[in-house]
């Protein structure tokens, strides 16, 4: 047993998953949380300063790309939850692909958060709306909105009572929060993927915590999809989608354009693991 606090429901009954860069991975037994211990308490600087060159973080134009083959994937998906929506706020735009892409929908309000000032920069641009770069528990918009989105980006963000109190405060009566984050079982062992990127992320969901999160801060659960995370890590989509590393990418782009190489190596993942990680859509609604 473990003595660490759980950032969610302030539990301390945790279990030991495994460790990576210093940090020990923990599961909640309450709400099913994994978090890592040391847990930080401030992030945002750290992302601000990424240095593209000293930490071979992806520069822009490659982040750019990568957004726009993971919209191939989830663009139709979100799509569908925009329907009579008037303004959107995007948490976390990176370099804006999503928020550009919505420039087709007449009248629909635009705004995007992103902390990295170079990926603000190219988000301005590419989207032709309001970028800001503040902490989305600091921002304080003119207007609330009918949808706010969150693509892969719940897992850097460490205060789940001053996100969830923003992210409430910010959201129109009967809005919605549209989330893609990663799920996991208890059972998920460290081989399962291939770089954690801890402590870039500080948690990963359980199977039981967004219900959890919903019952805490007062959400109703619109829409819950869940794929085995092979579908999203040997899809070609992504395959085809630009990392840090040149011979990573190399490799990426040859099993992409090899017939049936993809769908073998997720079979092969899949009976490896057990399907023990998933890729999530979720849509959270507020009572209107
Ligand atoms: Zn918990």
């Amino acid at each position: 047993m473990n003595k660490a606090i759980c950032p969610l429901c302030k539990s301390n009954q945790s279990q030991y998953c495994f460790s990576e860069r210093d940090y020990q991975l923990l599961a909640c037994n309450t709400c099913d949380l994994f978090f890592i211990h040391p847990y930080p308490g401030e992030v945002h600087e750290r992302v601000k300063e990424y240095d593209y060159d000293d930490l071979e973080i992806l520069n822009p134009e490659r982040h750019y790309q990568a957004e726009v083959q993971l919209q191939k994937m989830y663009f139709g998906l979100i799509a569908q939850e925009l329907d009579g929506v008037n303004s959107i706020l995007d948490v976390g735009c990176g370099t804006g692909h999503f928020l550009e892409r919505l420039n087709t929908y007449p009248n629909l309000y635009r705004v995007g958060i992103e902390l990295n000032k170079s990926r603000a920069a190219i988000a301005r641009q590419k989207a032709g709306c309001d970028i800001f770069q503040i902490p989305i528990e600091e921002f304080e918009p003119k207007k609330i909105f009918d949808v706010i989105t969150m693509i892969n980006v719940l897992s850097h963000i460490s205060d789940f009572d001053r996100l969830f109190g923003k992210l409430r405060a910010i959201l129109a009566p009967g809005g919605k929060l549209i989330l893609k984050v990663g799920e996991m079982k208890k059972n998920v062992e460290k081989g399962d993927v291939f770089d954690w990127q801890i402590p870039d992320h500080l948690h990963f969901l359980g199977l039981n915590t967004i219900d959890c999160i919903c019952q805490k801060f007062n959400f109703k659960v619109h829409k819950h999809q869940r794929v085995p995370l092979s579908q999203d890590m040997f899809s070609p989509v992504y395959f085809k989608s630009p990392g840090r590393s040149k011979v990573r990418n190399a490799i990426k782009s040859l099993l992409a354009y090899t017939p049936l190489a993809l769908p073998a190596i997720a079979k092969i993942y899949d009976m490896r693991t057990g399907q023990r990680t998933y890729s999530s859509f979720v849509v959270l609604k507020i009572e209107a």
